[in-house]
């Protein structure tokens, strides 16, 4: 009879687990994926410059800069847009080091800082800006207590490096699919939902460059976590394809392209078909994966997908 009861238990236990896996993941993975935050070593940069022993600054065309983090574990970029009156910098670095210093260093216009989404690796860094653009969805706005912005548990991910999120002012709220005018210079807003429900690209339409936060980039795609959807991801990519100029540059968040050395990562529409050609292949069945959460499925040479179960993720 206890074998039977505890059989049920487990049964339950498993399920219970199974169902919440990326919940579980984010819970755990400190223990199950233990790493050092900062590489001591200094990073080998193929493009930009050193500013001090953190920051990598890259010109990518003269009003445009990409700030790397290239000691930090997932190597991050943010980037800072100028225009004649405003500038724009979308992510605001992990909050490892503090970026204003290399900001302001960089441009005498007033800042705005604009998340591509909530996670620590985005955000971590935002709290000593004043001026802060978010994406006006419903699930955003449900952030707000009290007139202040805190991400939730779950959005913001933080438990992974023992983070607690940042609560601030979001002094700017932007709607999918408008445009941001910095002064001679115009950024529309894409909600580009995938990796997280909250994403947000920055399409520039005079230089034909995409900034894709999370949702494209070199190395692994996570759509794993909470809020990933493999169906939103498949959705994203047709709209891109669809709305987009063949010759976009995509400018994307994480590094490193493979066998390059360091410097500010980007992609190219034909990552972004293959990318939905993997998507499909995934959603048909057609494509094999390896490992059991994540999942791993192949894109093409820069890229991997790791995804969670059918029910997980879907
Ligand atoms: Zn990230």
């Amino acid at each position: 009879m206890y074998a039977v009861w505890a059989a049920g238990v487990l049964v339950v236990l498993l399920g219970l687990a199974l169902g919440s896996a990326p919940y579980l993941f984010a819970e755990m993975s400190a223990w199950l994926e233990p790493h050092a935050i900062i590489d001591p070593a200094k990073p080998d940069l193929g493009e930009g410059r050193m500013v001090d022993d953190y920051w990598a600054v890259q010109n990518i065309d003269a009003n445009t800069f990409a700030l790397g983090e290239p000691r930090y574990y997932q190597a991050n970029y943010a980037y800072l847009i100028v225009g004649e009156r405003r500038a724009l910098l979308f992510d605001a670095g992990s909050g490892t080091r503090d970026i204003t210093g290399v900001v302001t260093s960089l441009t005498h216009l007033p800042v705005t800082v604009m998340p591509s989404h909530l996670h620590y690796d985005h955000t971590g860094g935002i709290a000593p800006f004043r001026s802060i653009a978010m994406i006006d969805l419903a699930e955003t706005r449900a952030d707000i207590t009290n007139g202040r912005f805190t991400p939730g548990r779950y959005e913001y991910l933080g438990m992974i490096d023992g983070l607690v999120p940042p609560t601030f002012n979001v002094t700017e709220w932007i709607e999918p699919g408008t445009t941001v005018d910095l002064g001679g210079r115009t950024l529309r807003v894409l909600h580009v939902t995938g990796h997280t429900r909250s994403s947000v690209a920055l399409y520039d339409g005079a230089t034909h460059q995409l900034f894709a936060g999370d949702f494209i980039y070199p190395t692994t795609l996570y759509a794993f976590l909470p809020g990933a959807s493999l169906s939103e991801y498949l959705a994203t990519t047709r709209e891109l394809l669809a709305t987009l100029p063949v010759d976009t540059k995509i400018w994307t968040a994480h590094c490193c392209r493979l066998h390059e050395r360091t410097s500010a990562p980007w992609l190219t529409m034909t990552d972004l078909r293959d990318l939905n050609a993997a998507l499909t292949a995934i959603q048909s069945g057609e494509s094999r994966s390896t490992g059991f959460f994540p999942r791993r499925f192949p894109v093409n040479q820069q890229m991997t997908l790791a995804t969670g179960f059918p029910w997980s993720n879907r």
